[in-house]
């Protein structure tokens, strides 16, 4: 196969970037093949190793930069190059902003085949260090040595580190205490091939507004020796600390909490504010990780649903109700439907803290809640969606052109299903207006994008 291919295997070659595929990585071509290379960004001249090769394309690995790019850093982070979290570090910022961008234009014009939107640029931020709330801590056992950090890229291998600087600053507090803790009492790591021991990982989860902190200890299963010196020790040297949570995880899985909380001090929540409201967060419960940027695209959400305070309004996939209840504020009533229990609770009682009446939570999948609604004729003014990264489920889409509201806000942390789901409303009714990216997960390649649909 690889005879008529102008690259061979283990073959050294000199080739200039020319772009940035989904994962960050530089794309270059030699005689019309294409190559991606890791680590290599676009407009430098590299020097690569074929290491593997398909039909229509192969990988390369990085052996010299010969012409560095101009939009070429020296990342912050002594873990960089090892550690599975940031794709993006040795791209300027004003860069990885323009690959976001581009990215959704990408899988418009790819997968939607939509040409010609009105994209806007990604909306970045300004103070890009310790900017998530929220972190997971893998625990294990690397060459018998006690190891809490990240996984290392497409693997589990645990890079051991003591800091994190996209994270809070108070994890490396609170991950030194428990690496103290591990240490002076011999606690037993989870192996998870063997599907033994006891800690497996350490999930935290920090108010940026309020200061309150919750330290999550992910078990296999109930037993947790000397949890009260852990508390101690916890208590003793995390400002702000109000709960900590045991979470019982004993599924052979990747999922990383279980369905079992066991508050073992202070408060089974956290409370955090965004804008004018109040929010109570739960151990299970989703909550945006980045505070400072979710403030822009609900404001960008409320901006395109355009509400007059007449409109009923659903929102789909709602966590603890934030959009619920910025929407609830400007229209008649709110739907608000959320699968996962415990966050619903949370949405519910953060209506209540926030003093908002006129929304209605319904625990359930979206795709079956919606079309029932529906079926007993709802008449919707307005939509807004916001599903994990596999997007809307097509019978949640359908219900929606049935119920023909004037607006839909699709939310999403994945433009590769956004796109498709465009594509589907866009064949039955519904055209896209504005695009905006906005930048929630600074030096990766994650973005988030809200787009406004309108009915024809
Ligand atoms: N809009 C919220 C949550 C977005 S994250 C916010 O901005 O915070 C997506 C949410 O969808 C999560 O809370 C997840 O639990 C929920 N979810 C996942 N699949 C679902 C489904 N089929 N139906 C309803 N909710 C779902």
């Amino acid at each position: 196969m690889s005879r008529d291919l102008p690259v061979k295997k283990n073959e050294e070659y000199i080739l200039t970037i020319e772009n940035m595929g989904i994962n960050g990585e530089g794309i270059g071509r030699i005689e019309g093949y294409t190559l991606f290379i890791s680590g290599a960004i676009p407009e430098e001249k590299v020097r690569i190793k074929v290491i593997k090769i398909n039909k229509n394309y192969g990988y390369g690995k990085l052996m010299e930069i010969i012409e560095p790019s101009p939009y070429r850093v020296e990342p912050f982070c002594p873990y960089s190059t090892r550690c599975g979290g940031c794709q993006l570090q040795h791209l300027n910022y004003k860069a990885q902003l323009d690959y976001k961008t581009r990215l959704v234009k990408d899988a418009m014009e790819r997968i939607a085949k939509i040409y010609d939107l009105k994209i806007h640029p990604t909306i970045g931020m300004d103070d890009l260090l310790g900017y998530r709330n929220k972190a997971q801590f893998p625990v294990g056992l690397v060459r018998d040595s006690l190891a809490i950090g990240f996984y290392a890229p497409r693997s589990h291998d645990i890079i051991d580190m003591d800091t994190c600087f996209i994270q809070h600053g108070i994890n490396d507090d609170i991950i030194h205490i428990i690496r103290q803790f591990i240490k002076e009492y011999d606690i037993s790591i989870y192996d998870e091939i063997k599907h033994r021991g006891i800690i497996r990982h350490i999930v935290t989860k920090v108010g940026f507004k309020s200061g309150q902190v919750m330290v999550i200890i992910v078990t296999n299963g109930s037993s947790l020796p000397h949890k009260d010196k852990l508390i101690d020790m916890l208590r003793n040297s995390i400002p702000g600390i109000c709960s900590i949570v045991q979470n019982i995880n004993r599924e052979k899985t990747n999922v990383i909490l279980g369905n079992k909380n066991i508050t073992l001090w202070g408060k089974d929540y956290i409370v955090d504010t965004i804008g004018e409201f109040k929010f109570k967060i739960s151990p299970l419960s989703f909550f945006q990780v980045n505070p400072v940027q979710t403030e822009i695209l609900y404001k960008k959400a409320l901006e395109f649903a355009n509400l007059t305070g007449n409109e009923i309004v659903v929102d789909a996939y709602s966590g603890i109700g934030t959009i619920s209840l910025f929407l609830a504020k400007n229209a008649k009533k709110v739907y608000s439907v959320e699968v996962v229990k415990e966050a619903g609770e949370d949405a519910k009682e953060n209506a209540r803290i926030n003093d908002i009446n006129n929304v209605e939570f319904i625990q359930g999948e979206s795709e079956v809640v919606i079309p029932k609604l529906v079926e007993d004729g709802l008449k919707i003014d307005v939509a807004v969606v916001d599903p994990p990264r596999k997007g809307c489920d097509a019978r949640l889409l359908d219900a929606l052109i049935k119920a023909n509201p004037e607006r839909i806000v699709y939310v999403s942390c994945n433009p590769a299903t956004l796109a498709r789901d465009l594509r589907y409303l866009w064949d039955r009714g519904y055209k896209a207006g504005e695009v905006q990216p906005v930048d929630m997960f600074p030096f990766t390649t994650h973005v988030e994008t809200v787009v406004l649909m309108s009915r024809v």
